[in-house]
C-alpha cells in the first residue's frame, strides 16, 4: 500500500450528513458508523509515515 492509496481512502471515505461513511456506502453499498475501519487504518499508516519523516528529519 502506497501513500497515494492513503490519501485517496482519506478522500473517498468521508462522512456523510447521517453519521456514515460516505465512501463505504458509495464503493461497497455499506452502512459504517464513521470513522470506518478503512479511515482508521489510513489515519494510522498516515501518522506512522509522519512521524517517521519526523525522526528522519531529526537525524
Ligand atoms: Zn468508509
Amino acid at each position: 500500500m502506497t501513500e497515494p492509496q492513503v490519501q485517496q481512502i482519506l478522500s473517498v471515505h468521508v462522512p456523510g450528513i447521517d453519521g456514515f461513511c460516505a465512501g463505504c456506502r458509495a464503493w461497497w453499498a455499506r452502512l459504517c458508523p464513521y470513522p470506518c475501519q478503512q479511515v482508521e487504518w489510513a489515519a494510522r499508516r498516515q501518522a506512522r509515515t509522519a512521524t517517521r519523516r519526523f525522526l528522519d528529519g531529526l537525524r
